[in-house]
């Protein structure tokens, strides 16, 4: 009997799976966070809050399938900062990279997530994976409540805002943890999700759908003495109803507010007012932001800066980024500094396009030493010659890969003798860009970033 109870119990709960897939896998919250400041609804510190943003592009192991173009990423993250900004809440681009893993694109389990941060994590800017199919039937997860990342799948993009909300210390509208929350408001304060404008909800509301976002739902709760139906807010994107997505309320802006004023690891990651840059020198990623200014250089005769950006960087201001005479940018090879302003919470998240330089590839396949791979001239205009030296391995495919991660060129591919060769390849109708020249080979693989010249 016990058995074909639990038969019938997964079941259920596998059909039901079927019925609602859920937008987002962040846990249940283990503990109620500041109660006390919920139910008094006071703010410890006002608002504007401004967090710098670093986003992580998931892609496969060769740099193809990227999960989201820049193009589609520069929408997402303004879509999401356009929800936040009525409650002055606003974010800064800092940077984005690649993190070629087939496995963490294409079929990620949240159980890694331990690995994923330990590439290139941030300590002042809130990382944002992502994906590019939804991940053990989710399209998110932010992994706790609150959280410093988070991960989104691209075809559940609508997650950007939802698990942002997680991030900043928000509950699911139906959550229950709590315990439920009685739909005439009695407990609004301490169950459900500890918002009193959020009106009561429940798990799987989002079946129960008609035209314009209306709920058809007939089921009732017992509570504080009576028996009610709900009306669930089915527009509020801590629900489930994200095809309705258009709202954060009131109050849950101020129990955002109360989470960051509790919660040092988010305020580390506020975007300074003003940035000063001076007596540096910089290498590898240059990723910073500012609300109002960047300074760079000899400030008060500490000393010049020398920006040698072995890898892409960005320094995004809200009003101005200001160059001291002295200041040396020296970008090696194809990499480059972008000095790019936006308004904040003002106006645009960005001015014009994602403001993306291709920032450093990571790669999970190690090079084995001794493996070289050259292209010159860099930048090459007609004709580009490519030298390896690949020791005993065999190369399989050269490939030309724009920087969505899209195939550009099938190279034919050189065979060597003693894994060395020395090749010269016309390419005068390959538009001009910058490009990933990857060489496959019988253990692994090699990339070199090449500039196609105007
Ligand atoms: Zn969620």
């Amino acid at each position: 009997m016990k058995a074909l109870f639990w038969f019938f119990a997964l079941w259920a709960s596998t059909a039901l799976a079927q019925v609602h897939p859920a937008p987002c896998g962040t846990p249940t919250p283990t503990q109620l966070p500041f109660p006390e400041e919920i139910a008094l609804q006071k703010m410890a510190a006002p608002p504007p809050y401004v967090f710098s943003i670093f986003v992580h592009i998931l892609r496969n192991d060769d740099g193809s399938n990227a999960a989201m173009t820049d193009a589609v990423l520069a929408q997402n993250l303004q879509r999401m900062a356009d929800f936040y900004r009525p409650h002055n809440i606003c974010f800064t681009f800092v940077g984005r990279d690649f993190i070629d893993n087939t496995v963490w694109n294409t079929n990620y389990m949240t159980s890694e997530i331990g690995a994923m941060h330990a590439i290139n994590p941030h300590s002042d800017a809130i990382d944002i994976y992502v994906h590019r199919d939804n991940f053990q039937g989710m399209g998110g997860n932010a992994y706790n409540i609150p959280s410093v990342f988070c991960s989104v799948a691209a075809p559940s993009s609508f997650n950007f805002e939802h698990e942002m909300g997680h991030c900043l210390g928000l509950w699911h509208t139906f959550e229950t943890a709590a315990g439920a929350e009685c739909p005439d408001g009695s407990n609004c304060a301490t169950a459900g999700d500890q918002v009193c404008d959020t009106p009561a909800d429940y798990g799987g509301s989002d079946s129960n759908n008609g035209p314009g976002c209306t709920h058809t739902g007939t089921q009732t709760i017992n509570c504080n003495g009576g028996t009610f139906g709900y009306a669930p807010p089915t527009r509020n994107i801590m629900s489930y109803w994200w095809f309705c997505y258009s709202e954060f309320t009131a109050g849950q802006a101020v129990r955002m507010y109360n989470t960051i004023n509790a919660t040092a690891a988010l305020q580390d990651r506020f975007t300074p007012q003003d940035r000063v840059i001076s007596n540096a020198t910089l290498l590898g990623e240059i990723a910073v932001g500012a609300q109002n200014s960047i300074r760079i250089g000899n400030i008060g005769g500490t000393g010049d800066v020398l920006m040698t950006a072995g890898a892409q960087g960005i320094c995004n201001a809200g009003r101005f980024v200001q160059v001291e005479p002295g200041t040396r940018i020296l970008p090696t090879g194809t990499n480059s500094v972008l000095l790019t302003i936006n308004d904040l919470c003002e106006g645009l998240l960005f001015k014009g396009p994602l403001p993306v330089a291709d920032r450093r590839p990571q790669t999970t396949t190690p090079v084995a030493s001794g493996e070289t791979l050259e292209a010159f001239p860099n930048p090459f205009s007609g004709r580009l010659r490519v030298r390896a030296d690949l020791g005993q391995a065999v190369p399989t495919a050269l490939r030309l890969f724009d920087l969505s991660g899209r195939l550009a060129r099938e190279l034919p591919c050189p065979a060597p003798a003693q894994g060395r060769f020395d090749e010269t390849f016309d390419l005068p109708d390959l538009p001009p860009g910058v490009y990933l020249l990857q060489l496959q080979h019988s253990s692994g693989r090699l990339v070199c970033r090449v500039v196609k010249a105007e």
